[in-house]
């Protein structure tokens, strides 16, 4: 029904960069043979999945939006994608994302956008626009997505789906490929919370292929979405972080963030105001940490190890060369913005100015975090600023584009878990509404999340 559902509709939406049905339905003929001889499988045996195309699957392509990978498959899987198949979960697909998950609207991918199933003429999010159009559009019923800035949350609130970014070293991020280290997390898209919870144990927990695996058992998360669902809250201190609203929020998006208090106020919490003054400067310390890592991790794409290989026209066919031919055109626009801006952030003489002080208030971020959860159980804001815009909107203008992670970023710079949960409609377009909770109390934001479904 899924693959139906695809061919009928994607042609519209461009939510897949492949479709892989063979796959699909061989997992999910086996699935079958092993339920009819008594084999006990796990809740999500069966249930088919879109793969963002950044997290490498062995035989299927992967292009993580780039034209520098085009033609690439990996030999492996990621760990997820291992667990995944294990569990007999059948991959639809790769979805469509922006170039390296650099961007906030999809509209950076090397392959064409992908449309907003709620209204076509406007982007879905970035940079997992593709995973989030594909459930919102119910080509899938679950998806995976990576989160560096909020890739997973802000396409869940202008798509109106469930994101969810895990706490750092929940999820492991081998055969992920990377754009900054430091902040990348993987984690699920979902049309429920408590979807969101069976997909996020069966892809978390220890893997020692990651250096940064946090080698702990995760929370009950399900158990705390059941839990949540009851519809009580009492004793819970929800904290509302004065710098993420107000002033640069569109009307509607706060409207919907003040209806839900009064909501999370009905269910028995406590909802107090809390600061956290460093969130002015998270955004300005993210453009330079990210870019910075990231220009190291895209040295590998050189035309000598994977996908796109171009020798210069004419002239000598030294590596140098080849190498800046290869970069110059297999990279789009904004991964040579960023690209270049990294390399300046760490070069000798500036390393300290930019990146130094990117890094400090990084600390700054994540003490504001700690002090704001000793007052409160949970943090919240609306996820992103705005609804979905339209096409072209903020192209040309990186900084209006950098401005949609103002809300999603402090969690990527200190660690902590976010969820984006739909929160209404505001001019017929989805908002989202974001629970932060501190590191590895990720089942905090999953109770709060069922509570508000
Ligand atoms: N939109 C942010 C950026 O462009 C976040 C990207 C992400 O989370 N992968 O960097």
């Amino acid at each position: 029904a899924h693959l139906d559902r695809i061919a009928h509709v994607d042609g519209d939406l461009n939510a897949f960069l492949h479709v892989s049905s063979e796959e699909a339905l061989a997992t999910a003929a086996d699935v079958d043979s092993r339920r009819a001889a008594g084999e006990e499988l796990g809740p999500l045996a069966g249930v088919p999945i879109a793969v963002k195309d950044v997290v490498v699957t062995k035989g299927l392509p992967t292009t993580a939006g780039s034209k520098i990978l085009e033609g690439w498959i990996p030999p492996y899987d990621a760990t997820l994608v291992e667990r995944i198949k294990a569990a007999g979960l059948p991959i639809l697909g790769k979805t469509n994302m922006d170039e390296f998950a650099m961007g906030s609207s999809t509209e950076h991918s090397a392959y064409g956008n992908t449309k907003n199933p709620w209204d076509l003429e406007r982007i879905p999010g970035g940079s997992g626009g593709g995973s989030a159009a594909a459930v919102a559009a119910h080509e899938a019923p679950l998806a995976i997505g990576t989160d560096t800035g909020g890739s997973i949350r802000q396409p869940g609130a202008v798509t109106g789906t469930v994101g969810v970014k895990p706490t750092y070293g929940g999820v492991s991020r081998y055969g992920l490929i990377a754009m900054a280290s430091s902040l990348d997390q993987a984690g699920p898209v979902t049309r429920t919370v408590l979807d969101a919870a069976l997909l996020h144990e069966l892809i978390g927990g220890h893997d020692p292929h990651d250096s940064t695996s946090i080698a702990e058992p995760l929370p009950a998360l399900a158990e705390a979405a059941r839990q949540g669902a009851t519809g009580d809250l009492s004793g819970l201190r929800v904290g509302v972080v004065k710098e993420l609203s107000g002033e640069g929020y569109q009307d509607g998006v706060s409207a919907r963030f003040t209806e839900s208090l009064d909501t999370l106020r009905s269910l028995g919490a406590q909802v107090v105001e809390v600061s956290c003054p460093h969130f002015t400067y998270a955004l300005d310390a993210y453009y330079l940490i990210m870019p910075a890592e990231a220009s190291s991790n895209l040295a590998k794409f050189d035309g000598m190890r994977f996908g796109l290989r171009i020798e210069p026209a004419d002239g000598p066919v030294t590596a140098e060369r080849v190498m800046a031919a290869t970069r110059g055109t297999g990279f789009g626009d904004e991964v040579k913005r960023r690209v270049i801006l990294g390399t300046y952030a760490l070069s000798a003489g500036y390393y300290d100015a930019y990146y130094g002080s990117a890094q400090k208030v990084r600390t700054l971020v994540q003490r504001d975090f700690a002090a704001a959860f000793a007052q409160a159980d949970v943090l919240v804001s609306p996820t992103a600023p705005t609804t979905a815009f339209k096409f072209g909107e903020k192209l040309d203008d990186p900084l209006a584009m950098y401005l949609n992670d103002v809300a999603t970023i402090p969690a990527n710079l200190a660690g902590v878990p976010g969820m984006s949960v739909p929160n209404g409609l505001s001019d017929g377009l989805p908002v989202g509404f974001q629970i932060l909770a501190p590191a590895k109390a990720d089942d905090r934001m999953y109770r709060v999340g069922a509570a508000l479904e």
